[in-house]
């Protein structure tokens, strides 16, 4: 190198810090709400930039078509309303043509499997729905809303449905009801994953006799009790181990939240219980599903870099990259990989 060079070379060197040294292992998050509780609305333009930076190369963008029927009592989150017929499909269209005019143009979305393959290397969106309470009891909205690009569909949230029952709530059902058994295999036909977060124990026994592909809980937190609606809060969202397993036992995963109580608050005790899961569980069977923008209070992960945290903490703990890669990545690609996959229409 000339003199000249060297000296260029070396004020650049000065000039430019070196990039923080970034893990190479990508990330997914199962469950995630940016911009819908506005805590972080300014995050959404930027989004290309904030997962690339934070290399979270799959992200499901979760619509709610029950938020406008909601109140947070103390007793948690419940249907404000009487619901009029029409008004889920008509509020699942307004979310879905908003959220595409956010992400269009700004991060690709994940229609088919070379999408999402794209995803090992890039920025991808899955869109997701919590909740399908905007079928109104029917199947003939599901084509169409897959035509608008949802891959991903969680069965019930917080409204009393005609799909099955929910964890906060007294059950209605006995788990799914016929058209709920009737949607998995729709579901699963349609190419579109079944997600089983807020679904009562016996609706996820039900689903995991009826779905012929893995099936997931994105976001919630597993526990040793078998937990009741008649608890309130956010404990009636845990997931019973025993149940866990069987989602695991089908080739699923679960997802663990950001919400600091269910696990001992902070980023550390975060990365503490996905290792507690990994060994209950199993290495391929859990994964990140945070509820970023969902949840009102006592969050841990509030941004996208704070998923990177995570994986460079488990990381710093010893755990090893293969694992790493599957838990941070891997097992909820594989999960939509199968389900689309398993496309029969
Ligand atoms: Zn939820």
């Amino acid at each position: 190198m000339q003199r000249r060079n060297l000296l260029a070379y070396l004020t650049l060197a000065a000039a430019t810090p070196l990039a923080p040294a970034q893990s190479p292992i990508p990330i997914a998050d199962a469950h995630n709400h940016l911009g819908l509780l506005r805590k972080n609305t300014d995050s959404v333009p930027k989004l290309a930039r904030l997962m690339r930076e934070s290399g979270v190369h799959l992200l499901s963008w979760t619509i709610v078509p029950d938020a406008p029927f909601l109140r947070t009592t103390p007793r948690g989150i419940e249907q404000a309303r009487p619901i009029r017929p029409g008004e889920l499909a008509m509020s699942f269209r307004m979310q879905i043509s908003s959220a595409t005019t956010a992400i269009q143009g700004n991060v690709p979305i994940v229609r088919t499997l070379e999408d999402l393959a794209k995803s090992n290397s890039e920025p991808c969106i899955v869109l997701t729905t919590e909740g399908a309470d905007f079928l109104e009891g029917s199947l003939e909205g599901l084509a169409p809303a897959y035509a608008q690009g949802i891959r991903h569909v969680q069965l019930v949230h917080y409204v009393q449905n005609p799909v099955g029952d929910l964890q906060t709530e007294r059950p209605l059902h006995r788990g799914l009801s016929d058209f709920g058994k009737r949607l998995v295999q729709a579901l699963n036909d349609e190419g579109v994953l079944v997600d089983l977060a807020h679904s009562s124990g016996n609706a996820i026994d039900q689903a995991l006799e009826i779905s012929r592909l893995p099936m997931i809980w994105s976001h919630g937190f597993v526990t040793g009790s078998e937990p009741s609606w008649t608890v309130g809060g956010w404990r009636a969202r845990g997931l019973a181990q025993t149940h866990a397993r069987k989602i695991a036992g089908k080739g699923g995963a679960i997802g663990l939240w950001g919400l600091g109580p269910s696990f001992g608050g902070g980023l550390d005790a975060y990365a503490s219980e996905i290792i507690r899961m990994v060994s209950v569980l199993g290495p391929e069977h859990v994964m990140f599903g945070s509820d970023e923008d969902g949840l009102p209070s006592d969050a841990v992960i509030d941004q996208l870099a704070d998923l990177r945290k995570v994986v460079d903490i488990l990381a710093r703990r010893g755990v090893e990259e293969k694992v790493l890669r599957a838990v941070a990545f891997g097992n909820y690609q594989r999960c939509l990989r199968l389900a689309m996959e398993g496309r029969k229409v």
